[in-house]
């Protein structure tokens, strides 16, 4: 569709070129995109909004972009708006005269605050038209209120809120105060946003024009591909963005590099059931073999200036969970190693004992704000890869190069930092016995890494099948890997547990279509405390109706719907072609999807995002390889 354009489509609220972009011509999209499900219809509005942006203010564009995201900085640096519900309604009472405990009646009927907002401002006699709300403005607002801190901040941020409120018109009220409990949730997928910058990009320049229909798309295509791929090596629209907007899409690889101190989205690693399965795969290639640790992904970074900081997998900054770790940098690093990013598992150390304790003694750990002497449980960091070194890339490099790099740059220290075991076996016994070996020192199992040419290469991002896990726990169940899946709704208690939750339904995520869809019913593997513990999160988190963006079948309908909010990991004795659940719908049949059988919660996984459950695709894949390599 876009290819076809021959001029840029204007949506239907303009403005004046070189002036602030009104927030009504974001909100006018938000309600496009709102209304449709279609992927296709959600990108075009989105690239709509962006081309008109890019001809009347360009310098607007970063701003509007995060609201999309709703998001106000880069995610690692750990500002967040969510601000709290009762404070909103606090807001919205006084901006529009009412009550807060009529607010409060109408959130419970309608459990969509944006909605109350809008509709108590409606009601609202208004004097004096005010002032339309800009995207700057907003934007710089937003910012101030999620840093707003100390002595009265309550009620600073509530005469902030107030005061956008009272300037919101239609529509924006809605999104306003979506957007500012960081909830936004329109259906509009990080992935879209970034190929919608892409393409309007493409659209604004003026060689696109001249082009073909056929290259027209194909350049389009190879944008969103540019731009994702350099997202994910340097995750920061500060930097893109303006980049982008200066030198077009064809430079941006060049100019936008994994640079220390912005975190990289890590690399992977693919589930396989058993030994001959993982040797299968990489059948006439060089690879090795790791251990694999059972604690939690760190990436380390050093700048030149001696800076460091922690990352996590999700591209949190962890530097204040484990400011232990970043105190032993100076020890670890050879004479010469100036700035690096180390790809790491962090994982909890008895120095009593000297020897790896499990996942679950790390999970203790305080989260924040940690301070060294209070530390109780150690831990020891396992390096595996070495990304960046003294100012180049290693990226693009082999594993066995990068390995050596990361050899030659640091040393280890016992109990405090060591290498990944590794071993470059070559048949089914060898791997085996390391495999045992990894079991007994407390590991997860093993990482079958390709360790020469161009496919060993470190793929941001990337779900590789050139990085292969073999877990202990799965060789022989059938399946190859637990799931982790989103608590989309739950059943009321029966017996015992009448007054909790009893059972949830739970769903995988389909990323293209941007929609979460049923897997099955869950209600074993929980303690009566942990179900204590479900019941007081998710109530927070119920709506009245599912999301539009579920896709569920009526025979499964819960009692009580969540709005996606938490990832649990599951185990399944095995995946079943089903008529009522939805999750992989299409992939393995026309019109059936595929459910878990025998599923039994093991953790929440609180370093994943709904967005970041168990895909669609992962789980056709469960499903086939159940017949496969049957040993
Ligand atoms: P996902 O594969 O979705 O990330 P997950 O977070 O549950 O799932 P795992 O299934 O445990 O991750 O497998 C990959 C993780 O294993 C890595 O993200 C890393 O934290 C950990 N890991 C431990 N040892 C290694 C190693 N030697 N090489 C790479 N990763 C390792």
């Amino acid at each position: 569709n876009l290819a076809n354009r021959t001029s840029t489509k204007i949506s239907d609220i303009s403005w004046e070129a070189g002036k602030p972009v009104p927030y009504a011509a974001l909100c006018k999209t938000f309600e496009k995109i709102e209304a449709t499900t279609k992927r296709l219809e959600i990108q075009e509005h989105l690239t709509t909004f962006f081309v008109q942006v890019i001809e009347l203010s360009p310098d607007n564009l970063l701003e509007s972009l995060y609201l999309c995201l709703n998001r106000i900085c880069p995610e690692y640096e750990n500002l967040e708006l969510g601000i709290g519900e009762s404070l909103l309604i606090k807001a919205i009472a006084e901006a529009t005269g009412r009550k807060t405990s009529k607010v409060k009646e109408e959130l419970a009927k309608w459990g969509d605050l944006g909605k109350v907002a809008k509709d108590s401002k409606s009601t609202q006699p208004t004097l004096v038209k005010p002032k339309p709300l800009t995207i700057p403005a907003l934007f710089s607002k937003m910012k101030s209120i999620a840093n707003t801190s100390g002595q009265d901040s309550q009620e600073r941020k509530v005469r902030d809120i107030m005061f956008l409120l009272t300037a919101c018109q239609g529509d924006e009220a809605k999104y306003l105060i979506r957007s500012l409990e960081g909830k936004l949730r329109i259906g509009l997928a990080e992935q879209t946003v970034l190929i919608s910058l892409a393409q309007s990009i493409v659209l604004k320049d003026p060689g696109y024009q001249k082009l073909s229909k056929t290259l027209k798309a194909e350049e389009l295509t190879t944008a969103a591909e540019i731009v994702k791929s350099v997202y994910s090596e340097l995750p920061s629209y500060d930097i893109i963005v303006p980049t982008l907007l200066k030198i077009g899409v064809k430079g941006l690889r060049e100019a936008c590099k994994l640079t220390p101190g912005i975190p990289i989205k890590p690399m992977l690693a693919h589930p396989t059931k058993s030994i001959t399965e993982a040797l299968d795969r990489v059948e006439g290639k060089t690879f090795t073999c790791e251990f694999k640790y059972d604690g939690e992904r760190g990436q380390i970074h050093m700048l030149e200036d001696g800076t460091s900081k922690m990352y996590s997998r999700n591209l949190e900054d962890s530097s204040m969970k484990f400011p232990d770790v970043l105190e032993i940098l100076s020890s670890i690093v050879k004479p010469g190693t100036k700035s690096f990013v180390l790809d790491c598992e962090v994982v909890a150390w008895d120095p009593v004992k000297n020897c790896l304790l499990p996942f679950q003694i790390l999970s203790t750990r305080k989260r924040k704000d940690v301070k060294e002497s209070e530390i109780k449980v150690c831990v020891c960091l396992y390096a595996f890869d070495l990304l960046y070194l003294n100012g180049e890339s290693l990226l693009q490099k082999h594993l066995a190069e990068r390995r050596e790099h990361l050899y030659n740059a640091f040393q280890e220290v016992e109990g405090k930092f060591s290498f990944a075991r590794h071993m470059n076996a070559s048949n089914v016994e060898e791997i085996q016995t390391f495999l045992d070996e990894s079991v007994k020192g407390s590991c997860e199992g093993l990482m079958v890494k390709i360790l020469d040419g161009p496919e060993s290469s470190y793929e941001p991002s990337k779900r590789s099948r050139n990085w292969l896990k073999i877990k202990k726990d799965y060789i022989s169940g059938g399946v190859g890997d637990s799931l982790d899946l989103v608590v989309v709704g739950a059943y009321l208690g029966r017996g015992k547990r009448t007054s909790v939750y009893g059972t949830f339904l739970l769903a995988c995520y389909d990323p293209d279509n941007e929609e979460y869809q049923t897997i099955c019913k869950i209600g074993t593997g929980f303690s009566d405390a942990s179900l204590e513990t479900h019941f007081k999160f998710l109530k927070e988190h119920e709506i009245p109706g599912p999301k539009k963006y579920y896709n569920y079948d009526k025979g499964t309908n819960p009692d009580v719907w969540f709005e996606p909010c938490q990832v649990w990991e599951v185990k399944t004795a095995d995946l079943s072609i089903s008529p009522i659940y939805k999750a992989a719908l299409g992939k393995i049949d026309p019109s059936k999807g595929v459910s878990l059988r025998f599923p039994r919660f093991i953790q929440i996984r609180e370093d994943k995002k709904p967005e970041d459950a168990t895909t669609n695709d992962q789980v056709a894949d469960m499903y086939r390889s159940q017949f496969k390599n049957e040993e």
